[in-house]
């Protein structure tokens, strides 16, 4: 055999890369292969802040292949389709490529099997390269996958890893294959202003230096909004730049509870990962209805906009809506609380506040993203369903000094904390001095509603 194909999605870099290296192990040549699928931005899914990213990826993964003699082949298309027209052109007998999880990602492996059969060519599709388990992997009994977190835990803490692969030292491509362009992120328009660079040397370089300055506070800071001591590797993982498996491997070497706490962090992108990938419709409906009626009409709509314009009245719901926008990056602890205050404060779906994060987040992910609202919503896996997030109290024990709202929500800058929290004691005068709305609703008012609407009251 002289051509073997391996197919990037979700996985654009070339450490610790099983179908890379089964493609090379297979055969002489190899054309790496990405395509740029319309089905995709037909889902809704090709939100700026991610195809600036993705087209850092690209741009990167190209170069590294170049530095090893070879070079990125792009095609633009229906998945499918161009993959059996390279495998064609280049009489290719395998093709290589991740397992992914979601409903998209389980029909297009199915559609691509079958295509390339009836071709009379085989597709390997690997597991555990875009999380470090392969979902389903570990199970409990008389389930297909687990509903809580904890025992996930246990289970995925014991059991065995692959030791991370280096990447290959050439890759030879056959030489007249047709590409488009490489991506350039300067074609993206409306991009966040803060945006992060994407690509894999940008993410190892955080990796390196994240583990070596950060992951020790890691366990006392995580939740520290101004500290920003977390990893923010979420977009290098969700484009697979870096391998989530290499990062719990270097963060393990590391050693300590900076790390073991970090390492849970991961487990948590697993377990939703392996939720996702037994139950697909989770994507958009309830995995455990609470039989919601979530507020519609006029009044609704108002107060989703001014939760997604970081104006409720609020400041660290709005400090985080912001920071959102600003960089298509948040904060976990400001994600909670913004997911907690729209589905349960202000009672609205939780469909809508995913999708408003699905249009700005850059690390936006069906599996993270959907069941971690499912899970502030109480209708995912979260073993306390009806918990409520109070804004001033998470700001106070997250954001004691009010660093992070002075940074997003600058009208209120002047102000000191504890008050910075809740601009509404500010006196008359001083209060009518701040450009900063009101509350839309009070936190009595919308815990209420929301107790009388589960049954609780
Ligand atoms: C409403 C809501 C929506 C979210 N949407 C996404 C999303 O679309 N994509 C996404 O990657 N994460 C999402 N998260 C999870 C989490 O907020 C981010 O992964 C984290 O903030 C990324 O920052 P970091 O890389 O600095 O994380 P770190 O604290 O450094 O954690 C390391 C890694 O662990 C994983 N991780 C951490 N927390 C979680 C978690 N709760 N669930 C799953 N994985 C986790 C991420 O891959 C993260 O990069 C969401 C959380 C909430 C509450």
């Amino acid at each position: 055999m002289n051509v073997s194909i391996v197919l990037f999605t979700s996985d654009l870099r070339l450490h610790d890369h099983p179908p890379l290296r089964a493609a090379l192990a297979s055969a002489p040549e190899v054309v790496p292969l990405f395509v740029r699928d319309q089905a995709v931005d037909r889902a809704g899914f090709a939100a700026p802040n991610r195809l600036a990213f993705l087209a850092d990826c690209l741009t990167d993964l190209d170069a590294g292949l170049r530095a090893r003699g070879g070079r990125l082949v792009v095609r633009h298309g229906d998945t499918v389709a161009e993959v059996c027209a390279v495998a064609r052109e280049t009489d290719a007998d395998e093709v290589h490529m991740a397992a992914g999880c979601t409903a998209f990602a389980h029909e297009r492996e199915r559609r691509l099997r079958h295509a390339l059969e009836a071709d009379g060519r085989r597709l390997y599709v690997h597991d555990g390269v875009v999380t470090v388990l392969p979902a389903g992997e570990v199970t409990p009994a008389g389930s297909d996958h687990f509903a809580v977190f904890t025992p996930y835990h246990r289970r995925w803490s014991a059991e065995p890893r692959r030791s991370p692969a280096a990447a290959p030292r050439s890759v030879q491509v056959p030489g007249a294959l047709r590409s488009e362009e490489v991506p350039s992120r300067t074609a993206v328009a409306s991009v966040s202003e803060g945006l992060a660079t994407g690509g894999e040397t940008k993410g190892r370089e955080r990796l390196t230096a994240w583990l070596s300055r950060h992951v020790d506070a890691y366990e006392a800071r995580h939740d520290d909004l101004a500290g920003d001591v977390t990893s923010r590797l979420s977009p290098y993982l969700h484009f697979g730049a870096v391998s989530a498996n290499e990062v719990v491997h270097r963060a393990r070497s590391r050693g300590g509870a900076g790390a073991e706490a970090f390492v849970r962090q991961m487990c948590w992108r697993d377990f939703h990962h392996q939720v996702l990938n037994a139950r697909p419709h989770t994507a958009t409906q309830d995995y455990r209805t609470r039989h919601d009626r979530w507020r519609q009409g006029k009044q609704a709509d108002a107060d989703l906009r001014a939760w997604q314009a970081g104006l409720t009245g609020y400041p660290l719901v709005d400090a985080a809506m912001r920071q959102l926008a600003h960089e298509g990056w948040m904060h976990n602890r400001g994600r909670l609380l913004a997911a907690s205050f729209l589905t349960k404060t202000l009672y609205l779906d939780w469909r809508l506040g995913a999708r408003h994060f699905l249009g700005l987040l850059v690390d936006g992910d069906i599996a993270n993203n959907q069941l971690n609202w499912q899970w502030a919503a109480g209708t995912g896996t979260d073993t306390r369903p009806n918990r409520v997030l109070n804004p001033v109290l998470q700001a106070r024990r997250y954001d004691p000094d009010g660093a992070y709202v002075r940074r997003w929500v600058p009208e209120l800058a002047s102000l000191e904390a504890p008050l910075i929290h809740e601009p509404w004691k500010v006196p008359p005068l001083d209060r009518a001095a701040l450009d900063y709305p009101d509350p839309i609703v009070t936190l009595a008012d919308g815990l209420g509603r929301f107790r009388r609407a589960r049954g609780e009251d």
